[in-house]
Parts: C-alpha cells; structure tokens; sequence
C-alpha cells in the first residue's frame, strides 16, 4: 500500500514541497521523483504532526518506526551481501565510514547534541538514529538536541562508545552544590598536580593575621602595576618553584562557612598556637573544625622568639587534643616559628608541600573551568565582584559563567596582585568582575558555552534555592535525614563548667545503638557562638546547650537562618533522653497516608498491558497527578468497600489539557497504570503517602 504525497501534504496542510522536508527533516531519504510514500511512512508523519513537541511517543509508532528500520537494515544485509559477492565496491563512501567508525574507540561528544551531528559523528544513518532515539520514547527531528546521556544508551544500542568532553557543568550537579560531581573525571589521565590550598586557623591573638602577611611579604613578588587596588581574599606563594595558594580570611570562621555551603576549599590546614600561651579554647574549636572536615593539619607553634615561649608545654596540650607530635611519637607535624621576625616560616611551607605530595592533590587542566567563590562584593566602579578559587580548568576572560545563582560574561581578571590576567588554571585565586549579581562565599562558578546557557542554568539555579527555601526541611527533619545516611548523629556541646561538659561527654560515651553511632564533633565551655552554629550546619548536626545560652541574639538569628536545631538543656537526663530519642526515631519513619479525593470511572478510552486512560468524574476532595490509586469495586459482605488493587495516576488531563489536580464535581481524563483493568463504574481512591519522621519533643 501506498500514499500520494500530494494527497498526505494536503491532508496535513502542506505543500508537497514542505512535506518532502520535513520527511528529509525526519531522516528519510527521498529521491526528488518519488510520489508515493510507504503507508507506515505516512502514518509516521501524520502522527509526528498531531504530536506536539513534548507529548510521548506512543508504543504504536515507536513499533511501526521499529519496523521501517528492521526493513532497512534487512535491505541492507542484502545489499552488502550483493556487494560481497560482486567485490569490493569502493562507491560506497557512507558505508565505509560507518565500517571505520566500528573500529574507532570511542567517538568524544560534548554535554549535548544534534541528532544530525550526533549521526555525523558517528556515521551511523540518520533514520536509524531517530529510530533508535524513538525506540527509547524520543520524537526528535535531525536539528533536535539530545543531552548526553540520551546519546550514550543509544550510541550502546548501535555499538558505539562515546566519551564525553565536559564542557558546561551539569545544572544537577550545581544545583545540588554538588562539587564532587562536577570534578568528577571519567578518565584519570587528564588529571595532573596541583598547588594545595591552605587556611590558617586558631585563637585569637596567637599571630593568625601576622603568619599571613609575613608569608605574603616575605615570597609574593610585588607587580608593577603598583600593587593591589583590590583585595583579593586569597594570594599564592612560589616555594621551591611550586605554588602555594593562602586563604587570606584567617580563622576557621569563613573555612566552615564555606563548608556549611557545601564547598570543601582548604586541603591543608595550619593551627597557629602561641607558644607563650598554649592552646586556648579557640585552637580545640578549629582542630577540631579542621578534623571534622578531614583537612590534615599542621602545627605552627608562634611567638618563638618570646622568652616566655614554652613549646613542650603547647606539645603536651597539643598531645591532650589528640594532636601528638611527631617529635613526641605522634602524626602532628609541628614546626616552631615566629611571624613577627620570619623564622621557620621556611620550614613551614616546606611542610606544606610535603603535606600537599602526600595529599596527591590533582585537577584536570584542559576542561572548561569549575571554581568556589573565597569572598565576594559589591564594588563601586566593577559592580559585583567575587575572588574565585579556580578547582580545575582554566578560567578565561570573557567565558560565560554561572556563579551560584547569578551569571556573566567575566569582562576583568586579576590576579592577587592586581595584575589583569588573562587566564587562572586550578588552586589560583582571581578576582573576576562582569557578574549580574553579587555571589556568596562558597557558591560554584562554572564556565558555560554561552550567555544564554548561562542566564537560563542561572534562572534555574535562583529556582531551586527559592524551592529548598520554601520546602525547608524542619532543623530536625534535617539531621534525621542526614543521620539516615551516615548513621552517625553529630552534636556539638556547649556548657558552662569543664565539669559539666566531661559528665556529659562520659554519658554520651555510654549510649549503644546498633546502627546509629553518637559523635561529638566539638565540645567547650562557655556560650553558643557562631562557629558552634556553622559547624552544626556544615556537618549537619545540632548544638546542645547545657546551661548555657546564645552568645548574643544574632547567634539565634544565625541558627534559625542555617536551620541549625539548638536545644537547651538543664538536666544531664533530659539530654540523655533527646538523644536516644533521636537515635530510635530515625530508625522507622512513620508513613502517613492522605486520601485526597475519589472518582468514578465512567468511560475506557484506551487499554494496553498496564496502562489504560479512562474517563472519570471526580465525587469528593481532589485527584493530583501521580497520586496513588486505590480501586474500589463494589461492597464486601461486611458493607465495606471492596478493594480490588492499587495503581498510580501517571498524568491527568481536563479536555485536552494536562493538569496536575482537579476538584470535586470535574470530568477528567486519567492517564492510569497499574496491574488491575479498570472497569466502569469502579471508584478510584487518590492518596499519597506521606513519610513523616517521628518528632523529637
Ligand atoms: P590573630 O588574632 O591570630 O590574627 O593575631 P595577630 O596576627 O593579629 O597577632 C596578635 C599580636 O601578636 C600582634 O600584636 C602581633 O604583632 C603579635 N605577634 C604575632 N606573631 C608574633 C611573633 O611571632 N612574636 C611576637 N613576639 N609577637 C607576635
């Protein structure tokens, strides 16, 4: 059987001449003399036609194209059968190189692509392609563009391998924040050394601020561009030719912040104690910070040149604090130094990059650049700018980028400085301008192949912080969730004596579950500050304050931005009690059922294997696509509904239309799956199922 294709272009409002593209569009070869086309053909079209861009395919088509392919390849074999016989025919330009594509190891695609590219590249047939594509319940045209993964299982189904070339970071990746996997290299060979990023850290006074600058003074080669006109908040030192990048934001204040954000930045931390003073409450919080986060740490024991200095005494402490030194028959790299007059400075950064060698620490140049943003401001000339430490590739002026939810084209770049610098390979920090609205340390910047790319993945990135936002999980919800998949609940402890603070620590030591471990990541005395705040926040855990309260109101306002849970307590019992609590509750959530509505099935419109769709009138409450069905046929013999099975709404329309829920008194159309046949007269209960964590009061 055959179609004319003047009377199918009528049919579909055409000219022949715009049907013959669009069959050309849809891969088919067409030779300029045809008239007839293949019945199958033409339902195909006229089916492509009353599809809207989006709407599935249906199982019909998928199996007709299925077929026109099958036939295609049958002729094929035939053909190359022919051929066989009748010699090498070296006409055959496309054949050939369909046949070297086979012995080709992989064929490298970036993160998206046409499908009239993708068969390029591949030599595979154009309609083998879509038909694949339409096999998996993809209508696409040849300018259509499939991401990668579509590509991959259809590139597997046609036997060949693709490698992907990352090019714009995925927008899940970022959304989640998610650097890991936007690091994430397939190949390992890409990955080459690079410089270890470090943060100072520890009490207040001990020589945070001096260490740094004597660093920087000491090995950072003034410009003569007349030195730095902008603070870049991070600056790279040269030590025996490798660099070094300094966090310029001493303490572990920012270091955790930008953790709580979910960007791990430092890979080396340096614990400066003032050998005059010895190791103070701030130094336990920012070991203890700096182990939390699994940064190893070295010691710099300052003030050396004080004749007050007491190194063995800080060694001791240091020892009492799980830190011993190697010099004491510890792990604790200490070296004695003293910032104000430059000694052992050397010897330090020597410890540095033996440290950053055992850490192996690798990125891969050649991609398109990924960074973290160190600090960020509103300037008065540049506008928006934000200090990015490059993770890998290489930032370059004028890529587009989307910094958290805020995107760009980078007009300027400095490095630390001041110097405008064209390009920043990884653990380089730069300050970059030309961004549409001001970052936050610890968002991700990630370069993308053009603005528009950029506005949209930004668009969706403001999105979906304003959707976590709205859908906040409660403080405890939270760290039930991330207690789930740990298995360990984490607890930061404030209180108001040593003694207090050990009791606890010692009962808390006794509690035993069998799956969920208790870990107290920092203990101190005194109130709830800031830093107990982002640390419960970075690790997801919760302060407990044993009589003691908030260091000041703004620490409250902090808890409740961070959805941080802070719980006071007076009585060691009670905590005692929360604590287990927590531990049993997270280990069976309690599921709620909401019934939402039900409806009367009045008509079938359509039936195949486990999926129906059928008319219904909606008797009470509301129906809400992909809810739950129970069906419900009749009464048992005790005058209870007789429930025959469960099924899922998989979408439901008002007309033509597709809309999410409908209300009592509506006719719809329901888009059904499930194992039971609906019959009319059936009555559909929609419910959803709720997972409700048992609260801790
Ligand atoms: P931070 O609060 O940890 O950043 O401490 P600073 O770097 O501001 O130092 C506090 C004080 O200690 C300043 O007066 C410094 O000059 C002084 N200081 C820092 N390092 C040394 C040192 O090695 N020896 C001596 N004698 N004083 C130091």
């Amino acid at each position: 059987m055959s179609v004319k294709i003047g009377d199918l272009a009528m049919k579909l409002g055409l000219t022949p001449k715009e049907l013959r593209d669009k069959i050309l569009e849809l891969g088919f070869e067409l030779s300029p003399k045809a008239r007839v086309l293949e019945d199958d053909l033409a339902e195909l079209i006229e089916d492509d036609f009353s599809n809207s861009p989006d709407s599935e395919v249906s199982d019909d088509v998928a199996d007709v194209y299925d077929e026109i392919i099958s036939q295609e390849r049958d002729r094929e074999l035939v053909k190359s059968q022919r051929k066989q016989t009748a010699g090498r025919d070296v006409k055959d330009e496309k054949k050939k190189s369909e046949v070297q594509i086979s012995h080709m190891d992989s064929v490298e695609i970036h993160d998206s692509i046409t499908v009239k590219e993708f068969a390029e590249k591949t030599g595979i047939n154009i309609a083998k392609v879509i038909g694949e594509l339409m096999k998996n319940g993809i209508l696409a045209n040849i300018n259509q563009q499939i991401d990668f993964d579509t590509a991959q299982i259809i590139a597997q189904e046609l036997g060949v391998t693709l490698k992907r070339i990352r090019t714009d970071a995925a927008v899940d990746d970022l959304l989640a924040g998610d650097m890991a996997a936007l690091l994430k290299e397939e190949d390992g060979a890409v990955l080459k050394e690079r410089p270890p990023v470090v943060c100072v850290m520890g009490h207040v006074d001990h020589g945070k601020t001096k260490l740094l600058d004597t660093i920087r003074e000491a090995n950072v080669i003034a410009t003569e561009s007349g030195g730095i006109t902008q603070h870049v908040a991070a600056y790279q030192v040269v030590k025996k030719g490798k660099p070094i990048t300094f966090l310029d934001t001493p303490g572990h204040e920012a270091f955790t912040e930008m953790r709580a954000r979910g960007a791990k930045v430092t890979d080396i931390a340096i614990l400066v104690v003032a050998a005059d003073d010895g190791v103070k409450p701030q130094t336990i919080e920012a070991a203890n910070h700096a182990k939390e986060a699994g940064v190893p740490i070295i010691v710099a024991i300052n003030k050396m040149d004080k004749p007050e200095a007491n190194p063995d005494k800080v060694k001791g402490e240091l020892t009492e604090l799980g830190l011993q030194p190697e010099d004491w028959g510890g792990k604790t790299v200490c070296v004695p130094i003293s910032a104000l007059k430059g000694d052992g400075i050397d010897e330090l950064l020597d410890m540095v990059l033996l440290t950053a060698d055992m850490e192996n620490l690798k990125a891969n140049y050649e991609r398109d650049a990924v960074g973290v943003v160190v600090e960020a401001h509103l300037d008065n000339n540049l506008g928006p700018v934000a200090t990015v430490l490059v993770k890998a590739g290489n930032l370059k002026i004028k890529d587009n980028v989307i910094v958290g939810d805020s995107y760009g084209k980078i007009k300027l770049m400095k490095d630390h400085t001041g110097k405008s610098v064209a390009t920043a390979g990884p653990a380089t920090p730069v300050l970059v301008a030309g961004l549409s609205k001001t970052p936050k340390s610890g968002d991700i910047l990630a370069v993308v192949k053009d603005e528009k790319t950029a506005r949209i993945k930004a668009e969706q990135i403001a999105e979906s912080f304003k959707k976590t936002r709205d859908e906040k999980m409660s403080a405890a919800n939270q760290i039930i969730a991330s207690v789930k998949s740990d298995k360990l609940l984490k607890l930061v402890i404030k209180a108001d004596t040593k003694g207090s603070l050990e009791a606890i620590r010692q009962s808390i030591a006794k509690i035993k579950d069998d799956e969920v471990a208790v870990k107290i990541i920092h203990g101190g005395v005194g109130k709830v500050a800031n830093s107990d705040i982002m640390m419960a926040s970075a690790s997801n855990g919760f302060v407990v304050a044993f009589h003691a309260g908030f260091d000041s109101p703004n620490v409250k306002k902090l808890a409740e931005r961070e959805n941080v849970e802070v719980r006071s307590y007076t009585v060691i019992y009670n905590l005692l009690e929360d604590v287990k609590k927590f531990l049993s509750g997270l280990l069976e959530p309690e599921i709620i059922e909401v019934v939402l509505g039900r409806a009367e099935v009045k008509q079938i419109f359509f039936h195949k294997k486990t999926q129906m769709v059928v008319g219904c009138k909606i008797l009470s409450g509301k129906i809400k696509t992909k809810a739950k069905l129970r069906i419900i046929r009749g009464k048992t013999d005790e005058d209870e509904d007789n429930v025959v099975g469960i099924g899922e709404i998989e979408s439901l329309r008002k007309g033509e239309e597709l809309v999410k829920e409908l209300g009592s008194g509506n006719d719809c159309g329901i888009k059904y799956k499930g194992e039971i046949v609906l019959e009319v007269g059936d009555i559909l209960e929609a419910f959803e199922e709720e997972e409700h964590i048992r609260s801790v009061s």
